[in-house]
């Protein structure tokens, strides 16, 4: 069975495009794949900019935990 994401509905395997709107199914998946691609790539970007902010944030949290604690000392 194949699934066409334009239509949302299942269709036989056997076919070589969508009875529906007639999308080839590996077309289908080509596309699927870059724009999968192209949200791993903003997905990446996202995390490198969190580490970029969080680990300047938790050596300052580390430094301020040290500083109490000696104050406490
Ligand atoms: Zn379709």
């Amino acid at each position: 069975m194949k699934y066409c994401k334009n239509c949302h509905i299942v269709y036989s395997s056997e076919a070589a495009a969508c009875p529906k709107c007639g999308i080839p199914h590996e077309a289908e998946n080509r596309q699927a794949a870059v724009s999968d691609t192209a949200a791993d790539k903003k997905t990446v970007r996202r995390d490198w900019i969190w580490i970029a902010i969080g680990v300047p944030v938790l050596i300052g949290v580390i430094y301020l935990l040290i500083l109490l604690l000696k104050s406490l000392g």
